[in-house]
Formats: C-alpha cells, sequence, structure tokens
C-alpha cells in the first residue's frame, strides 16, 4: 500500500524546530509547506502535511499536558482567529499561518446527548457531535478556514471545488471573506437545494456540469491546473489539517479521555483521511492514552469503501453510486489510499446501511430535537448496526458525528413528512384548518386519540 509506505518514510510529527512540510504519499517526494500545488509535481499522488511536535518558550518539546494547557487556554482567547474552534488547535494544524488566518470564526460545535438517541442506538454512552452547527451548516468550515488561509498564503488568485454541495457552500462563505473568486463544479440536479442557494448566495462562480460527482472531480483538477486556480477539493492537504480538529475538539470535550468508538458518515473519506490522522498524532503528541476505533458508514447504494473493506483492502473498488443522501453520493473516493490507513491504525470498521434504515435514523434524529441532512444520519444507522451486529456493545462510550445541519435538505423534508407516496407513511405533515379555535381543538383531541393508540417505541 502506497499509505503504508509513506508511514515508514515520515513519522507522525517531525522533530522540534523542523519546518512544516507537505509530503507525497505515492513517491516520497517532500515539499515546502508554501508549495502552492495540492498534489504531487512528480507523480500527482496525494500530499499530506507533517508539523513539528509544538515547542515551549525555550524551544523544547511540549509534552501531552502541557499541550491540552495551552489548547485550554486558547478556548476563548483573542485574537478572534483562536476563538475558533480550528485555530485554538493551529500549532498541530498550521503553526505559521501568522497573520493570513481567514476565519469565520468555525467549530466549538457542541457535544450533545439525548436519551431518545441512546436507546435508538443501544449504547448508554452515545454523544453526538454536531458539525452542522458551522457556521455554513456543515463540518466543511473547518477544512475550508485552513485551506482558504493556505490559498492567501501562496497568493492564490482564485480558488475553486468539486462538490456534491457542502463544500461548495463553504468554499464560496471563505473565499468571499478572504476576497478571492470563487468557482465551484456541482453535478447538476444533484445536489440539496439549500447547499446550492448558500453558494450563490456568498457569491461564487457556480457551474452545474452535465455528470457526476466524480466527473466534477476530474474537471475541476484539470482546470485547476491549466488555469493556475488554487484547488481547495478534499484532496487537498490543507483541509484534512482543519477537519482534524473535529477530532481533537471532541477528545477535548471528554477531558481527553478517548471514546471507544467514533463513528463517521465516509463519502470521498476526507474525514476519515482526516480522523485517523488526528487520532495517530494525538497519540504520538501524549494528548491520549489510547486510541479509538473509527467507524465509517457509507451509503449501500455509494459503498466502494465498504466492498474493499471487505475484501481485506486488497482492491480499490469504484461504484456507480446512488443514494439520497447526497453529500455521500460518491463512487470513486478521492482519499481512498489515506483512508485505508486511518481505518487500519484504529483496528476501524467501514460499513454500509440502505437509503431506508438512513431516513428510519433521521426521522429519530429529526424528532429528538436535533436534527441533520441525510448523510449525517448514516452514522446513527451505522453505530445502530454495529450494536445489532455485536461488534458495539452497549457499555461502549461512543460519539457520532453528524456533518450537517437540517436545513441543508429541504427537499427530503418535504418529501418525508409531506409526500405521501414517499417510503412509509408521511411522518409529520402538516394539516390545513379553518381559523378557528375548535379546529385547533379538534386537532389536539385527534392527537391525544393516536397517542392513546399507539404504544411507546
Ligand atoms: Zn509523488
Amino acid at each position: 500500500m502506497s499509505a503504508s509506505m509513506s508511514r515508514s518514510r515520515w513519522p507522525d510529527v517531525l522533530p522540534v524546530g523542523r519546518p512544516s512540510i507537505q509530503c507525497c504519499a505515492s513517491c516520497g517526494a517532500e515539499y515546502p509547506d508554501l508549495h502552492a500545488s495540492p498534489q504531487c509535481d512528480a507523480c500527482g499522488g496525494l500530499l499530506e502535511v507533517r508539523h513539528a511536535v509544538p515547542a515551549d518558550a525555550f524551544a523544547a518539546p511540549v509534552d501531552g499536558i502541557a499541550l491540552r494547557a495551552s489548547f485550554a487556554n486558547h478556548c476563548c482567547a483573542r485574537p478572534v482567529g483562536h476563538a475558533s474552534g480550528v485555530w485554538r488547535f493551529q500549532s498541530v494544524v498550521m503553526p505559521t499561518a501568522g497573520d493570513a488566518i481567514v476565519s469565520w470564526p468555525e467549530g466549538n460545535t457542541a457535544l450533545l446527548q439525548r436519551r431518545a438517541l441512546s436507546q435508538y442506538v443501544g449504547v448508554d454512552a452515545l454523544w453526538v457531535k454536531h458539525e452542522g452547527m458551522n457556521p455554513t451548516g456543515s463540518f466543511k468550515d473547518r477544512g475550508m478556514t485552513v485551506g482558504t488561509t493556505q490559498a492567501v498564503r501562496v497568493g492564490a488568485s482564485a480558488v475553486a471545488c468539486a462538490s456534491t454541495g457542502n463544500t461548495s457552500a463553504a468554499l464560496a462563505a471563505y473565499a468571499a471573506q478572504a476576497g478571492l473568486p470563487a468557482l465551484v463544479f456541482v453535478p447538476a440536479g444533484q445536489v440539496a437545494l439549500g447547499k446550492l442557494t448558500q453558494t450563490l448566495s456568498y457569491g461564487a462562480r457556480t457551474l452545474l456540469v452535465r455528470g457526476d460527482f466524480d466527473d466534477c472531480l476530474r474537471l475541476v483538477q484539470d482546470a485547476a491546473r491549466e488555469l493556475g486556480i488554487y484547488l481547495l477539493n478534499s484532496i487537498n492537504p490543507w483541509r484534512l489539517e482543519g477537519q482534524k480538529t473535529i477530532v481533537f475538539e471532541l477528545l477535548q470535550q471528554l477531558g481527553w479521555d478517548a471514546p471507544d468508538w467514533i463513528v463517521l458518515p465516509a463519502g470521498n473519506l476526507g474525514n476519515t483521511a482526516a480522523f485517523g490522522k488526528a487520532l495517530r498524532e494525538a497519540k504520538a503528541l501524549g494528548l491520549i492514552n489510547r486510541v479509538p476505533r473509527l467507524a465509517s458508514v457509507q451509503a449501500s447504494g455509494a459503498a466502494p469503501f465498504a466492498a474493499s473493506f471487505a475484501d481485506g483492502f486488497r482492491t480499490r473498488t469504484r461504484v456507480q453510486a446512488e443514494t439520497l443522501a447526497t453529500a455521500i453520493r460518491i463512487g470513486d473516493p478521492a482519499s481512498h489510499d489515506r483512508a485505508v490507513d486511518a481505518i487500519t491504525f484504529t483496528d476501524g470498521m467501514v460499513l454500509s446501511v440502505t437509503d431506508a434504515e438512513i431516513l428510519a435514523a433521521k426521522r429519530v434524529i429529526d424528532a429528538a430535537g436535533v436534527g441533520c441532512e441525510p448523510a449525517s444520519a448514516a452514522s446513527i444507522a451505522g453505530a445502530r448496526a454495529l450494536v445489532h451486529n455485536g461488534v458495539m456493545r452497549s457499555g461502549d462510550r461512543v460519539v457520532a458525528v453528524l456533518t450537517g445541519h437540517v436545513l441543508k435538505d429541504p427537499g427530503i423534508l418535504v418529501r418525508m413528512h409531506q409526500d405521501a407516496a414517499f417510503p412509509e407513511a408521511p411522518a409529520n405533515a402538516p394539516i390545513e384548518i379553518d381559523a378557528s379555535v375548535s379546529a385547533v381543538a379538534a386537532v389536539l383531541a385527534a392527537d391525544a386519540r393516536s397517542r392513546s393508540t399507539v404504544s411507546p417505541p
């Protein structure tokens, strides 16, 4: 595996005092941190970032306890950059960003506990890390604050990405803040309404490509290479540096007492890769004593990584993706190799759940007053499946990551609640009434009757 070869070449963290580098996981080439191409010039392979162990005021390497304290000190500090849930971890994300930081600020997302979700999954200690609470409503803001900062650092004239929607919304918002022209490639007719309208609102030039996400990805890479635009796809190594902070932040919220499992939706595998990298570094830096197991959950209609996992990662699978969870409708994940490393390193699992299981989980998440976009519900559906299969035990401590806000996909909500032809009965259809108190009373009475005849779940 190319990914594992790179591991023997570079340690997870560099010796103290060394500048950050970008290194090619395929051929071993090494580039300075301000190298502007997100891919290896020599072989086209994906790059990974390595930082030195953070140092104290006397240039000595800090231990895990001191590093935890430095993160805590930055929690609510000014300037604004450090109020961010990404930039308080700057020493392990982008140590030399200086005053180039483009921050909303982002991160600092809630770690929730809800009885209904614990019961549904079947574990007592379940936390939900809700990344939909980021400024543009998805975890993508964490990667984009770092990626856009890198674009500013390398003097980019414009930025671009291909996206199933959330990335384009984040790119558009951060490019607007940085004053950079933004170009977004999305598959025509396959992007959720909330995300597309966000992208348009923030002012990115939006191109609806006749093709699927994988076509968009190929096109944006060619365009970036030939037209000199800075590429901010999930293959961009700096975006993964930002996404690592989901893990650092949840570990910090748990007092650095690592959970047994971290469960996440898996599409292009950028998060799986970023989570694995974060856990490698957290262990190497002494932030945690043991490593949680990752569980990456795909939609069964878009599950090439789950197929590769079932085959012991001997083959890399590609599929024609189809799922209503548009954020993970990806047939040829760009970060496959580094995600393999993440699963291997954490003794992790990859599984798939059906769209029906995703929707069932989404109904429970939404009805708990939490809410999420469909792809996010794959994590709860996946955790429930792992409990059902006996892989995850009821006494395990589990963090499930929700990646996007409920309003990201209003189209699916309308179908779930108002379309009688949608799978299962309409869940909570609005009721039109006359403008009278008696009509309201009739609705309340009918609801009370149905509650008394339906046994609790
Ligand atoms: Zn290379």
